[in-house]
């Protein structure tokens, strides 16, 4: 923010208008400010306010409240040339703000989150052909001259490449008054997307939900849609035809992804349909891609942007369409900051926007699959693979029994008989597999085997983890480290530390042992491993470059490998067990779109699960294919115990540094929970991580029957307690875990 000087009002302008404006800051709301002299401003208009002794952004939100007189206000410059933010994501802030607690001015600050997008754009300097004659010419100079004769304006070293000359050369032109500068915009603006660059060939279940969404996208007023097709089906090409008529319609268009990974793919499918890339928002954009991609939203440059959740609030004049892909997903769900579940506030942009959503998923969250089911959502289903792929085949491998015997030599511990019988024949064929599980690692504990002491984190209550490669132990809550001790620090006895458990690196260790000729690569979403190494791995499985990729969650979405025909779960109950409402459901989901990697294309692929409860609801579903007999059930389950979405949860995190202090407030503040009809308060006990980053945390459980105003409820409770600066209590409305 540049530094602006009050003016020092005038009498006069003490009769002009005052007007709230709501800071992007956690307070309380909108503080009052005078507007200069004859300036009017509508709500939206960015101004410069004075707060303290420092400038800050702010929006005008509404009247003055009236509770400092006029002659104490300060003056908000508005901000010259910069659109203002539209009314509709002003309404959608507000409503943010209320349904999740949090001040208004913390959602607002996520709706400014670019730095600079705002001031007056800079300018570059290019050059193009002047009129003078350079006194001496060479062949470089005659080249440039040549180049820069087609009239366009280029920057020194790009006139320098594009004639294959030295910038000197360049330079000596300028200083003769050969080339002459100019001045061009700081970026260059988006190409626009073509509706009918690529149209697809969609089979007959894709062309009925595209003609649905095309007819909504064609209505301009809000609804909501499923688009539950299972994985393979070409669900992507379907939604694009719902994008390709909001951009006939002239509208802008929001695509939700959970994860950056997901986007490089995405970025050339859209590509290949629209003929440019979309507009990217996400935190690995530079400071100046992201002003670039803010303004070019806020002037209704940028028509299709694709992005991280984030992106919901950014300022779009002229949204029509909304698109959540893989809506289950858990990483939609903001869980630090303001805390909000973005496929849920989605829903609501596209209702204050008055626009079509559309939710996309092989596996929908149990939330959206009952709004579709009732009718509150239109329900539009693929069934079928594209192309002539077919599902998968799963198949349950009983632990229990499919052990190595006693007897054979070399016994493995994490990969079945059945499980390495099924990775020969794909090896022999010179096809690929794929081995999943879901921790990264070498051994999620290592312990003592003489006194038992268990390495944990000394910030968190959890266990440090083993990386064999990089020989250190580290903590997956909060990146703690430590290089791989050789002595126990609790006996100093040597050589007695033993590794528990498995993790992928040390399923590739076997997996290494019995094929020892074959290629793998481990492609893990890690502390220790960048995400490069993990594009890397990734890249070469797909260029079959390796035989076997063997993974963590980051290869479970989202890809699509045409050679690879068998699935191994090294694991299938890891994630079961955790006690949490939608521990099934995640598990569920998980390795349905982990087994839908298999037999995309020709070939057909097989799926193997081990595991050590084959009865199990979930694994029944997995191998019997029945995935809506498994959401009917868990439907049974959550409607029983009033359940979301059948009733309603919000949680209370208590956490600091002082632990007393905490546990005292969390005691006073489940003492102090108002009676009320159709609501449950549980705890306060510790959370799941009862020690994280070093703060004590503290959970409390609001359950509520589906009517109750749990909002107004949570407010009424916060406002009996008073809580010292050392403690914080945050507020999560929905929670969809339980960490
Ligand atoms: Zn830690
Ligand atoms: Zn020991």
């Amino acid at each position: 923010m540049r530094p602006r000087l009050n003016p020092v009002p005038a009498p006069e302008l003490l009769q002009k208008p005052v007007v709230g404006v709501l800071l992007p800051l956690p307070l309380a709301g909108a503080y009052d400010y005078k507007l200069p002299a004859g300036c009017h401003a509508a709500r939206g208009a960015l101004v410069s306010a004075p707060l303290g002794n420092r400038e800050v952004l702010g929006a005008v939100w509404g009247a003055a409240e009236g509770a400092v007189g006029d002659n104490r206000l300060k003056i908000a410059e508005p901000l010259e040339g910069a659109p203002s933010l539209p009314p509709k994501l002003c309404d959608f802030i507000d409503w943010v703000a209320e349904y999740t607690l949090n001040p208004p001015g913390a959602i607002l600050a996520m709706a400014l989150r670019s730095r600079g997008a705002f001031e007056p754009e800079a300018r570059r300097i290019a050059y193009v052909r002047g009129t003078a004659t350079p006194p001496r010419m060479s062949a470089g100079r005659a080249r440039a001259l040549e180049v820069a004769g087609d009239g366009l304006a280029r920057s020194v070293t790009g006139l320098a490449e594009d004639a294959n000359v030295s910038p000197a050369v360049v330079r000596g032109l300028i200083q003769a008054g050969a080339l002459v500068p100019t001045e061009l915009p700081e970026f260059l603006p988006y190409p626009a997307p073509d509706a009918s660059f690529a149209a697809p060939s969609l089979n007959e279940d894709q062309a009925v939900a595209a003609r649905a969404l095309r007819d909504a996208a064609e209505l301009r007023k809000f609804s909501a849609h499923l688009l539950d097709g299972v994985t393979g089906s070409g669900k992507t090409e379907v939604y694009f035809e719902a994008v390709a008529e909001a951009l006939r319609q002239d509208k802008q268009v929001l695509i939700l992804l959970p994860e950056i990974a997901l986007t490089v793919q995405f970025l050339d499918r859209f590509a290949a349909r629209f003929g440019v890339r979309p507009t990217e928002w996400h935190s690995d954009l530079s400071q100046k891609e992201r002003r670039r991609a803010y303004r070019a939203v806020m002037r209704g440059e940028a028509r299709v942007v694709v992005g991280a959740r984030s992106s919901l609030f950014l300022p779009f004049p002229e949204l029509g369409l909304v698109i959540v892909d893989e809506e289950h997903e858990q990483a939609f769900k903001q869980q630090d900051g303001a805390i909000y579940h973005a496929r849920d506030m989605a829903v609501v942009r596209a209702r204050i926007e008055d626009c079509p959503v559309i939710l996309a998923s092989a596996t929908p969250s149990l939330e959206s699959f009952v709004n579709a089911t009732s009718g509150r959502y239109t329900h539009l289903r693929l069934s079928m693979r594209h192309g002539v792929a077919e599902m998968p085949q799963v198949k349950l491998i009983d632990l229990r029994h499919e052990r190595d015997a006693p007897g054979v030599e070399h016994k493995a511990q994490w990969l079945s008989p059945p499980l390495r019988d099924a990775l020969d024949k794909v090896l022999a064929a010179g096809e690929q597999a794929m081995l999943f599980l879901n921790r990264r690692g070498y051994a999620p504990l290592t312990l003592c085997e003489a006194c038992g002491h268990k390495f944990t984190c000394p910030h968190c209550s959890a266990w440090l983890v083993e990386h064999k490669y990089k020989r250190r132990l580290a903590c997956h809550q909060c990146g703690f480290e430590l290089p791989m001790p050789s002595t126990c620090p609790q006996c100093s006895q040597t050589g007695t530390l033993i590794p528990c458990g498995p993790g992928v690196e040390r399923v590739a260790e076997e997996f290494a042992a019995f094929f020892p000729a074959a290629r793998y690569s481990i492609a893990s979403s890690d502390i220790l491993h960048g995400p490069a190494e993990t594009q890397a791995a990734i890249r070469a499985f797909a260029k079959r470059e390796i035989d076997v990729l063997i993974g963590t969650q980051i290869v479970a979405k989202g890809h699509h490998f045409p050679q690879l025909t068998l699935v191994g779960v090294v694991d299938a109950d890891l994630g079961g067990s955790d006690g949490d409402l939608r521990a099934r459901e995640r598990t569920f989901q998980l390795l349905h779109q982990v087994s839908g990697r298999a037999g995309r294309a020709e070939k057909p692929g097989l799926v193997l699960l081990q595991t050590r409860n084959p009865q199990d609801a979930v694994m029944q579903a997995l191998a019997r294919g029945d995935r809506d007999g498994f959401y009917e059930q868990e439907r049974g389950f959550r409607e029983a115990a009033q359940s979301p979405p059948f009733g309603r949860l919000a949680a209370l995190v208590i956490s600091g540094y002082d632990g007393e202090a905490v546990r005292g407030i969390a005691r006073v503040l489940g003492k102090a929970a108002p009676a009320a009809r159709d609501v449950k308060v549980w705890g306060p006990t510790p959370a799941f991580y009862a020690l994280l980053r070093g703060q004590t945390r503290e959970r409390l459980l609001v359950q509520a029957a589906r009517g109750v105003d749990v909002q107004a409820y949570l407010k009424a409770w916060l406002k009996l307690v008073k809580v010292p600066a050392s403690v914080r209590v945050t507020v999560d409305v929905d929670p969809v875990s339980f960490f």
